[in-house]
């Protein structure tokens, strides 16, 4: 799978860490930090003319020039996917949280970028587990992509990282930015992009950060959109969270059936479920009218929820009923089920509550 998706070429090893904790570059994350909320509600200017969506990922980050890049994408209104190196997110946490602030989608890359196919499953289950706790720990946000470093995978991999609740991504476009293209042969490598695909850049590259205007103006010139990759298709769909292009009612993600709950106060709540394994599955819960809430979710038993992100959670006595707050990860939340022997039951939500 990897040979014949990447060929003979390698991405780059992994550049030095840097941990950089120079004042300016903590003034700059807290600048960043301030205006969450407008980035993140912020759409593409060219929003009405978007036919499809690509996925621009940065992989190797956070580095130190990461509040560079965030600056660039956010005057280009770009949201892009940082597949990010968990020993660098460890070393540079607020650089991980700017990622997030300024609309970015976090996911995993390793932990310090290791050839993982030589790896016995239980290193594999621990670099990566390591890697998604630093991530969630410094950004609040559980990954739900993996990407192997140099695209090296093989099925034990792909299925430990599916065991994490992650889809493997690698990439349809190389941008070649870690072999020294020059800005244009980037931005000439990104023209290739189709509708759904994914390109490869890397955090910390002058040249990647020079292409980015031309790769947008070239983008939307064709109509296309920067935009999130799904975790249960792994093709780039639009962002979630935000206004469809036309200004019409939203429709749900493509896959999962949308519960539509009784109105709780000021905002909606519609779950759909993009991951289901044999034993357990994905929740996804999407709240509109609110920026913060309270959604109350009730599983059926056997089934239990283990693991949650992008909220604070809470129970019942019975174990059954979550009570899931906005935590500043956004209107997205999710959580991982156990079926425990019910594969047919999904969660109900009982209400989305205002404030
Ligand atoms: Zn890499």
């Amino acid at each position: 799978m990897f040979a014949s998706i990447s060929g003979p070429r390698r991405p780059s090893p992994p550049r030095p860490l840097r941990h950089a904790r120079r004042l300016a570059v903590l003034a700059t994350t807290v600048a960043l930090g301030a205006a969450a909320g407008l980035t993140v509600a912020a759409t593409p200017s060219s929003a009405a003319a978007c036919n499809g969506y690509v996925g621009l990922t940065f992989d190797d980050g956070p580095t130190g020039s990461t509040n560079a890049l965030l600056s660039v994408l956010r005057a280009n209104n770009v949201r892009a996917t940082m597949f990010n190196v968990g020993q660098n997110v460890q070393g540079n946490p607020s650089a991980a949280r700017a990622q997030v602030d300024a609309g970015m989608w976090v996911a995993n890359h390793s932990w310090n970028h290791a050839h993982m196919t030589s790896m016995s499953q239980s290193q594999m289950q621990s670099d990566l587990s390591q890697t998604s706790s630093a991530i969630q720990s410094a950004t609040g946000v559980r990954p739900q992509l993996f990407r192997p470093p140099y695209g090296e995978t093989n099925s034990t991999l792909q299925s430990v990282a599916s065991s994490l609740g992650m889809r493997q991504v690698i990439w349809d476009v190389d941008s070649q930015d870690w072999n020294g293209a020059s800005v244009s042969q980037i931005v000439s490598n990104a023209s290739r992009l189709q509708a759904g695909q994914v390109i490869l850049m890397h955090d910390g590259i002058q040249n990647t950060r020079d292409a980015i205007p031309q790769i947008m103006s070239n983008l939307n010139s064709r109509g296309l959109c920067p935009g999130m990759i799904s975790p249960s298709t792994g093709r780039a769909v639009a962002p979630d969270g935000t206004p469809p292009p036309t200004g019409s009612p939203t429709t749900p993600p493509p896959t999962g059936s949308p519960t539509t709950p009784p109105p709780g106060g000021a905002c909606t709540a519609t779950a759909t479920f993009p991951n289901v394994w044999g034993d357990r599955y994905n929740t996804s819960v999407t709240v509109q009218g609110a920026s913060n809430w309270t959604v109350v979710v009730a599983v059926t038993a056997p089934q239990r929820i283990t693991t949650t992100w992008n909220g604070t959670a809470s129970w019942d006595s019975t174990g059954y009923v979550m009570t899931m707050r906005s935590n500043g990860s956004g209107n997205t939340f999710g959580f991982t089920t156990m079926m425990n022997g019910n594969s047919s039951a999904r969660p109900q939500i009982r209400s989305c509550t205002a404030g």
